[in-house]
């Protein structure tokens, strides 16, 4: 029989080599707080994703939220609702208020062509997702921010590795957010990151994931508890080890797909965006109206019937979810609903075999109603 196949599996180190990392924490019984496992995870991190200067945190999450907070952001942020619900929740726990762009129909980022229309006087900031790995307009949003005074705040949880122009993708706007969860790409179990270039940022989000204690006997801030213990930090030195040849395998699958599904008309694949190093996060395909009368349901069924799950992600838009009822009207982001309604993201992760991708794709080309 054949094996279950779900639409990501978490990359693990050997279970000799993460043992071996750990093994100094039954000399040093520092577990917590710094300690030297976090400080190295830090320093190989900075390097790796190419960025000036960067903040670990306990999730991807709290990196968003934090960021938020030691911005000292008021009022409107405008950012997609096509994206996990942590973007939209993290706005909204800091006391802010989401404003919905729309997005762009080929690479499913913010649509930089109606952010201006949504510029108050209320705006502070600008939250874009870099969904699935695929690179928002940084260029056009910088200049925005810049026009109009306001601050960015990358989610680049899908965006680990990635390069734009030769550069690192976390080095644009004024913090981008990392996330380490078991299904991403790079995984600490959980964990994250935040990036950014200003010194001042840092201090005031390295005081906020730690109770804003600075000292024995000082508390400087309202902070709260977002630190990255040393047991994931070890998780996250292990696999950054093989990170690159994780990418490398991910490549090949993603190539597979597109060889197989490519030519489909009515099957659209994720944009392969000019001047950027991808990391193969994610595999989603569109599925629009065809004479074969296929749909992302029957699509869906299908593949569950064979063992194979697929996501509905990003489905129901956030601005759908029933905690926001009333709130907010997803009829005003179009392409957004569409594209929600039609898109399922298949299989992807390393060690997904070239004759499984095969299996997939037979299955999806050979539906009919
Ligand atoms: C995973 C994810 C997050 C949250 O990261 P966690 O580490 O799970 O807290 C935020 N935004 C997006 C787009 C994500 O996919």
């Amino acid at each position: 029989m054949k094996q279950t196949i779900n639409v990501t599996r978490s990359s693990m180190p050997g279970f000799e080599e993460y043992c071996e990392e750990i093994r100094g924490m039954w000399d040093s019984h520092w577990l917590t707080n710094m300690g030297v496992k976090h400080h190295e995870l830090q320093a190989k991190l900075t390097q790796y994703l190419g960025v000036d200067r960067l903040e670990l945190v306990t999730n991807g999450h709290m990196a968003i939220e934090l960021s938020l907070e030691a911005l000292g952001l008021t009022g409107e942020v405008i950012t997609t609702p096509f994206t996990f619900a942590s973007t939209t929740h993290a706005i909204v726990r800091c006391g802010l208020e989401p404003v919905f762009c729309d997005i762009d129909p080929k690479n499913f980022t913010i649509d930089v062509n109606q952010i201006e229309r949504h510029i108050t006087e209320k705006t502070t900031a600008i939250l874009p997702v870099h969904v699935y790995g695929n690179v928002c307009n940084v260029e056009v949003i910088d200049e925005f921010a810049r026009k109009y005074n306001l601050k960015v705040i990358y989610d680049a949880a899908h965006a680990f590795g990635v390069r734009y122009k030769g550069e690192g993708i976390g080095r644009f706007g004024n913090a981008s957010c990392f996330s380490f969860h078991a299904t991403k790409v790079f995984n600490t179990l959980e964990g994250g990151a935040v990036s950014y270039g200003e010194a001042g940022f840092g201090e005031r989000l390295s005081k906020l994931k730690n109770f804003g204690i600075t000292g024995p006997e000082t508390v400087e801030m309202v902070g709260g508890n977002a630190k990255l213990d040393e047991f994931r930090a070890a998780m996250g030195l292990c696999n950054l080890r093989h990170v690159n040849s994780e990418i490398a395998k991910r490549r090949l699958v993603a190539e597979r797909y597109r060889e197989r599904l490519a030519d489909n008309p009515w099957l659209q694949l994720n944009l392969v965006q000019r001047e950027v190093i991808s990391n193969y996060a994610y595999f989603p395909i569109v599925i629009h109206e065809n004479p074969l009368g296929v749909d992302r349901e029957m699509v869906m069924r299908r593949l569950a019937s064979n063992e194979v799950y697929a996501r509905k992600y990003f489905y129901p838009l956030t601005s759908e979810f029933s905690c926001y009822k009333g709130q907010f009207d997803s009829e005003k982001t179009p392409v957004a609903k569409e594209i929600s309604r039609k898109i399922l993201c298949l299989p992807l992760y390393a060690d997904l075999s070239l004759e499984d991708v095969d299996y997939i794709c037979n299955i999806i080309l050979s539906c009919k109603k």
